[in-house]
C-alpha cells in the first residue's frame, strides 16, 4: 500500500469532478492540478497568460494543446507533486494524452488510475444552471456551456477508451450525496492498492 498516487478525474461539466477531486486529493495528501483553476487564477491576476486565454475561456473553447501541456509540465515539476498529483481538466483530448504520456514516460512515471464520474446529462445541466446562479462564472452562459459539453462529448470522452485499454479507468456513479461518491471513489482506488492516508 502506498499513499502516493497519480490520478486523473474526468467527467462532464457539472459532474462534480472539481469538488470530488479536491476531497480525493486531500485524502492522499497530493496536490490538485486543475487547468481550469490555473487559467482562471491567471485571468484574475491579469498575467500575460491570463490575457492570452480570457477570450478563449469565455467562448468555451479549448486553450491550445501545446500551451496547456507546457503549463501542466511546469506545475508537475514542483516539489509537492513529486509523489503524486490529481489532474482535473487535463488531458482533455487525445493530443494532450500523448503530450502527457511523453512527459510522464520521460520521468519513468504513469497514471495509476482514471476516475470517471458518470452523471446523466440532465443532472449535469441542472447542476450547471445552479452553479451559474451561485458562482457567476463567466463561461457559464448557455452558449459557452453548450460549447463545452459538445467538446466534452467529441474530444474528451474518446480519451476514456484510450485509458480503458490500459485497464486504469474506474467508472464511478456520480449521483448521490457528496460523501457517498467520495466513498465510492476511495473504494475503487483501494482495490488498485491506492490507499488514502486518512
Ligand atoms: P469545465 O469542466 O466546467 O469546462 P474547467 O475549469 O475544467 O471547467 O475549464 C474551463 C475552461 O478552461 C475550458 O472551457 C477551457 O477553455 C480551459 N481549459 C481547461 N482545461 C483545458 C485543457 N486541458 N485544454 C484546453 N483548455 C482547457
Amino acid at each position: 500500500m502506498t499513499s502516493s498516487a497519480r490520478l486523473l478525474i474526468v467527467g462532464p461539466q457539472g459532474s462534480g469532478k472539481g469538488t470530488q477531486g479536491v476531497l480525493v486529493a486531500e485524502g492522499f495528501g497530493i496536490p490538485v492540478v486543475s487547468t481550469g483553476d490555473i487559467f482562471r487564477a491567471n485571468i484574475k491576476e491579469g498575467t500575460e497568460l491570463g490575457q492570452q486565454v480570457t477570450a478563449i475561456l469565455d467562448a468555451g473553447d479549448l486553450v491550445p494543446d501545446e500551451l496547456t501541456s507546457a503549463i501542466v509540465r511546469d506545475r508537475l515539476t514542483h516539489e509537492d507533486a513529486a509523489h503524486g498529483f490529481l489532474l482535473d481538466g487535463y488531458p482533455r483530448n487525445t493530443a494532450q494524452v500523448a503530450q502527457l504520456d511523453e512527459f510522464l514516460t520521460g520521468r519513468g512515471e504513469a497514471l495509476d488510475a482514471v476516475i470517471l464520474l458518470d452523471v446523466p446529462r440532465e443532472e449535469s445541466l441542472e447542476r450547471l444552471r445552479l452553479r451559474a446562479i451561485e458562482q457567476g462564472r463567466s463561461d457559464d452562459t448557455d452558449e459557452a456551456i453548450a460549447k463545452r459539453l459538445d467538446i466534452y462529448e467529441q474530444e474528451t470522452a474518446p480519451i476514456i477508451s484510450v485509458y480503458a485499454e490500459r485497464g486504469i479507468v474506474d467508472r464511478i456513479d456520480g449521483v448521490g450525496s457528496l460523501d457517498e461518491i467520495t466513498e465510492r471513489i476511495a473504494a475503487a482506488l483501494a482495490v488498485r492498492g491506492l490507499a488514502q492516508r486518512v
